[in-house]
């Protein structure tokens, strides 16, 4: 399966539908219960064996195929569904940390997963600390005998900055430490996490796997088994369970996934240029444009970009006058996310969350949907008049 281009990979899948009955399509098995036909098989079950189903809560027909089409993506192993991209990311820490151990985050990692190590620090007896997400490999230095974790994202998806994540990874495994990558931007089609040198590949499949804003879902990888365990413990006892239906939609929007992430690249760096070439715009902070710090990591490590970038306005201009900006675009919605056909805008205080941007103008971000970019440059070019 693996030898095949990935576009190809997305459409055929290794689904077996019942005897007697052949369609396209992933069966939707709806199941709390699971029965089984003697006590002998039930006392045999093992829920952490995939092929033996247990309960609904671990893992049904529909959910170990996509489980297994997304590791696929990933030219990953083993893969655990969660109900949304952060409750990935507490499967994630809840499996790895105890009381007394330390976690590393970048700087400025997805918002929520940052307020989890704030948790943890609070209230569960574990360090989180937070580093400069262009450290590289001077992770080394940070790392502390009680260090055993270090997340990872690329690019930031606020601030955009792209990590040197092979020498990072690299660093963090010389002392001993696990990496887990959230690669929700480059959805294991612009990277690939393990090629990167990440151990725990993690996806808020809420974005460019449903593509279509309809659906909350996450999912982890890995290639080691005996890692994997550990994560479905976790994925056990928080009872991180995913609806039929969900996983469904999943593996409908997976066959036009690349198809899709491509149009958004190809439509943001189109809207990223106009805007680059606009005297309101002081930065265009998209992995693909010099202007991002970590360009060049992303020109030797990725292979696309998706939808996803952020602009800094001059500094001349006051937040009450880029909000007129965001709220004079009629195409664009605002909104969180990303992903989805339409277009939205969403407006960061950066200066807040990163002590390094004090002095940066306005942050906004945005995903560029699926609509004709000629279109979204002329709504943009109508809002910077309001500015
Ligand atoms: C959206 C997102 C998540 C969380 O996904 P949800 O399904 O919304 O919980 C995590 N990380 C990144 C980078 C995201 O963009």
């Amino acid at each position: 399966m693996n030898k095949k281009a990935v576009q190809t990979t997305l459409i055929h899948s290794d689904y077996v539908a019942p005897g007697g009955f052949a369609a396209f399509p992933t069966g939707i098995h709806h199941a709390s219960t699971v029965l089984f036909p003697n006590v002998a098989a039930m006392r045999s079950g093992q829920w952490k064996e995939k092929n033996a189903y247990t309960y609904g809560l671990h893992g049904t027909p529909t959910t170990f195929t996509l489980e297994a089409r997304l590791a696929g993506i990933e030219g990953g192993e083993h893969c655990l569904l969660a109900p949304s991209g952060l409750a990935a990311i507490a499967m994630i820490d809840f499996a790895l940390l105890k009381s007394g151990d330390d976690v590393l985050l970048p700087d400025n990692v997805y918002n929520p997963n940052r307020e989890l190590g704030r948790w943890l620090s609070q209230d569960f007896g574990v360090t989180a600390r937070f580093y400069d997400p262009m450290v590289g490999a001077g992770i080394a230095e940070l790392i502390q005998p009680n260090t055993r974790l270090v997340w990872a994202e690329a690019p930031g998806s606020v601030s955009m900055e792209v990590p040197d994540l092979p020498a990072l990874c690299k660093a963090a495994h010389e002392k001993g430490v696990l990496v887990a990558l959230d690669n929700t931007w480059a959805a294991g089609l612009a990277l690939r996490g393990f090629d990167a040198g990440a151990d725990i590949v993690m996806h808020a499949l809420t974005k460019y796997q449903s593509g279509g804003a309809d659906l909350l879902m996450g999912a982890v990888i890995t290639r080691d088994r005996a890692l994997n365990d550990r994560l479905a413990q976790a994925h056990m006892r928080l009872g991180l369970g995913v609806g039929a239906d969900d996983a469904f939609l999943v593996m409908r929007g997976l066959p036009t996934m690349k198809l899709r992430f491509e149009a958004h690249d190809a439509g943001a760096r189109q809207v990223a240029a106009w805007l680059k070439a606009r005297p309101e715009i002081a930065k265009v902070l998209h992995p693909a444009f010099e202007d991002c710090p970590g360009h060049e990591f992303w020109k030797r490590d990725f292979r696309g970009a998706g939808g996803l970038f952020s602009v800094l306005f001059d500094a001349r201009f006051t937040e009450a006058q880029t909000d007129r900006f965001v709220d004079a675009l009629a195409l664009f919605g605002i909104g969180y996310s990303w992903g989805g056909p339409n277009s939205l805008v969403m407006p960061y205080r950066i200066q807040g969350m990163r002590k390094q941007w004090r002095d940066a103008g306005i942050l906004v971000r945005f995903n560029i949907g699926l609509e004709e970019p000629g279109d979204l440059i002329a709504d943009l070019e109508q809002a910077l008049a309001a500015l």
